[in-house]
C-alpha cells in the first residue's frame, strides 16, 4: 500500500503513518524532491504546514512581488516554460507554474496539508525517524528531507508599544503575510525596511496611499532593470524554434555567474555595478540630500544586489518620506524616531508593513531534531554553528537531508539550480543505502569538518565578508552560514556524484 493510499485510510492522530521518506515543505525544493523520488519509485509523503503548495511563492503576495532572477533560469530544468510573460516573473505566474507542476506529476495526493512539523526523533533500535506535527500526527520514515528553506519565518523586530498601536485600531503586518483585507488606499502607510521585498512594494503602493514613510536603516544597491513583457512572438520562438529557449537559459546563467565571479573572486569589479546603481539613483532622484541618503557606503554585493527601474521613482514621489532616524517605539498614533541628537519625532501612521526580512541563520531552531542517543541538532548548531556536508547531510544525523541547507543559498544566481543539484545528490544517497543493503548512512565528522574548513577559507575573501556591511548572510559571530562560496557550477561538480567514502553505513 502506498503512503497516499495508507493516508486515505488512516485516521489522523491515531496510527503513525509509515513511509520511506518524509519530505517537509512543498515549495520548489519539496516538489522537486518528490518528482525525483517518484521517478525512482521511492515511497514518500510531503508534509506541508499551509493549505496550498508553493512555499515562498504561495506566501509572498505583496503588491509587486516578483522574482529577481529571470524565470527562464528560475524554474526546473526538466520543466521549461517557453511562455513566461516577463523576464522577471511576478508572483502569481510563478505560483501558477508550481501548481501546474504539482498537477502534472500528480503530487497533490502525496501531500498532507496543515501538517506543521515541529519535531523529529531518530529511533536507534528501529533505525527510523519519527516525525511529529503540531496537530499530533506522527510519521515514521527511513529518510527525512527538509525542503523548508531558510526564508519562511517572518522576522518582525520587537518594537516597544506595538501592541498599543494595534489596540488603537491600526493595522500592521509582515510583507510575507500581506493582509489583503486592509485597505491602504488613502492611508498613511509606513514601510519598515529597504530590502528585496520593500523595493518591490514601494513603487507599487505609492500611487494609492496618502503618505508613505519609508524607514531605512541601511540603503540597498539597486541596479536598473527594465522588466517589460516578453512579446508573444518571442514566446512562440522559445516554444517552437529548437535551441532558443535553452540558449536564453544559458545566457542568463552565465551572465549571473559572471557576477558571482566578481563577488567571490574579485570584489573590486563590483565597483562597476556601483556606478550603475548610482546612475539609477541620479536618473530618478533630483534632491541631492535624498540621493546621499539612498547611496550605500559598502561594496555592492555585500548585501543582496537588488534590481528595479521603479523603486527610486517611488522614493522620489512627493508622497514618500525616507526616514533614516532610529525607530524608538510605537505609540497608539504611529511611530516615534530619534535623530543623532536624541530629538524625537512622531509620525502618524494607519498601516505598517514590516518588510524586515526573515529568521535565516536561526530558522533551523524552529524544528526540534533529535538524532541517535537523543543528540539535539539545534543545541549542536547553536554551540558550533550550522554546518553540514555539502550543505545537505549532517554528521551524526542519519538519513537526514537538507535542501537549501547551510551555505547553499546564493547571492547571484538561481537557487533552483542549487536545489536540483541537492535533489540529485540526496536521491543518490538513498540509492546508496539500498545498494549497500544498509538501513542508514551518516557523513563522517572528518569529511564534514574538512568540507567546512575549505568552505570558510573560500568565503574569507568574498564580498560578503570584506564588503563592509552586516547582512543576514552572517550569523551572530559574523560567520557566513548562508551562502555557497563559489560559482554554482562548482557546487554542481561538488554534488554531481555522491561519494560513499565520505559516509558510514549501518
Ligand atoms: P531583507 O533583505 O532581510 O531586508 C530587511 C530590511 O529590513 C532591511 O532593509 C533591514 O535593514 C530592515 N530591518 C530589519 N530589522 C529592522 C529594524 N529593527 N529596524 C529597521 N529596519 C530593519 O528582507 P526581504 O526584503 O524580505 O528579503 C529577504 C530575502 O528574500 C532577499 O534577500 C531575497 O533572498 C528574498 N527575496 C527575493 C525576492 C526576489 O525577487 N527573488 C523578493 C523578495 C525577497 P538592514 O539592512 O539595516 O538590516
Amino acid at each position: 500500500m502506498t503512503v497516499a493510499e495508507q493516508a486515505d485510510r488512516t485516521p489522523a492522530a491515531t496510527v503513525p503513518v509509515r513511509t520511506r521518506t518524509v519530505i517537509i515543505g512543498s515549495g520548489f525544493s519539496g516538489l522537486g524532491m518528490a518528482i525525483e523520488l517518484q521517478r525512482r519509485g521511492v515511497d514518500f509523503v510531503i508534509l506541508e504546514k499551509a493549505d496550498e503548495i508553493g512555499g515562498t511563492w504561495r506566501d509572498n503576495t505583496y503588491p509587486g512581488c516578483a522574482c529577481d532572477i529571470p524565470s527562464h533560469m528560475y524554474s526546473f530544468s526538466f520543466e521549461p516554460k517557453p511562455d513566461w510573460t516577463h523576464m522577471w516573473s511576478f508572483q502569481p505566474e510563478i505560483q501558477d507554474y508550481l501548481l501546474g507542476v504539482t498537477e502534472k506529476y500528480g503530487l497533490r495526493r502525496y501531500i498532507r496539508f496543515g501538517a506543521h512539523v515541529d519535531r523529529a526523533q531518530w529511533d536507534d533500535a528501529e533505525q527510523r525517524w519519527h516525525v511529529f506535527t503540531t496537530g499530533g500526527d506522527e510519521f515514521v520514515a527511513q529518510f527525512v528531507v527538509s525542503g523548508a528553506g531558510g526564508l519562511h519565518i517572518p522576522l518582525i523586530p520587537e518594537f516597544e508599544g506595538l501592541d498599543d498601536y494595534l489596540a488603537a485600531g491600526n493595522a500592521a503586518f509582515h510583507s510575507a503575510q500581506w493582509d489583503h483585507d486592509v485597505a491602504i488606499a488613502g492611508k498613511r502607510v509606513a514601510v519598515i525596511g529597504t530590502g528585496a521585498s520593500a523595493i518591490q512594494i514601494v513603487p507599487e503602493i505609492v500611487g494609492d496611499v496618502a503618505e508613505l514613510y519609508l524607514y531605512q536603516r541601511t540603503p540597498a544597491w539597486v541596479m536598473p532593470r527594465p522588466n517589460n513583457p516578453i512579446p508573444e512572438r518571442m514566446q512562440q520562438v522559445f516554444a517552437n524554434v529548437p535551441g532558443t529557449r535553452p540558449a536564453m537559459r544559458a545566457a542568463i546563467y552565465w551572465l549571473h555567474e559572471a557576477v558571482g565571479f566578481a563577488m567571490t573572486q574579485q570584489p573590486r569589479l563590483l565597483k562597476l555595478g556601483e556606478l550603475a546603481g548610482k546612475w539609477n539613483i541620479r536618473r530618478s532622484v533630483k534632491d541631492p540630500q535624498l540621493r546621499r541618503k539612498l547611496t550605500p557606503d559598502y561594496r555592492a554585493g555585500c548585501k543582496r544586489i537588488l534590481n528595479s527601474d521603479t523603486y527610486y521613482r517611488g522614493v522620489a514621489d512627493p508622497k514618500t518620506e525616507v526616514v533614516t532616524e532610529h525607530i524608538m517605539r510605537f505609540t497608539p498614533r504611529g511611530i516615534v524616531t530619534a535623530d543623532a541628537q536624541g530629538h524625537e519625532t512622531e509620525r502618524a501612521v494607519d498601516v505598517v508593513v514590516f518588510a524586515t526580512g526573515f529568521h535565516v541563520t536561526d530558522s533551523y531552531t524552529y524544528v526540534d531534531i533529535k538524532g541517535p542517543g537523543g543528540e539535539d541538532l539545534v543545541d549542536r548548531w547553536n554551540r558550533e554553528g550550522i554546518e553540514a556536508l555539502r550543505g545537505i547531510t549532517v554528521a551524526g544525523m542519519p538519513n537526514l537531508f537538507f535542501l537549501l541547507g547551510p551555505n547553499t543559498a546564493l547571492g547571484h544566481n538561481s537557487v533552483v539550480f542549487m536545489i536540483e543539484s541537492q535533489i540529485r545528490y540526496a536521491a543518490q544517497a538513498i540509492a546508496a543505502v539500498d545498494r549497500a543493503g544498509a538501513q542508514a548512512l551518516t557523513p563522517t565528522r572528518a569529511a564534514q569538518d574538512r568540507y567546512n574548513a575549505e568552505l570558510q577559507r573560500q568565503l574569507a575573501p568574498t564580498v560578503w565578508s570584506t564588503g563592509g556591511c552586516h547582512s543576514w548572510y552572517l550569523d551572530e559571530h559574523g560567520v557566513n552560514r548562508t551562502l555557497w562560496s563559489g560559482m554554482t557550477w562548482q557546487y554542481w561538480l561538488a554534488t554531481r556524484r555522491f561519494k560513499a567514502s565520505e559516509y558510514s553505513f549501518c
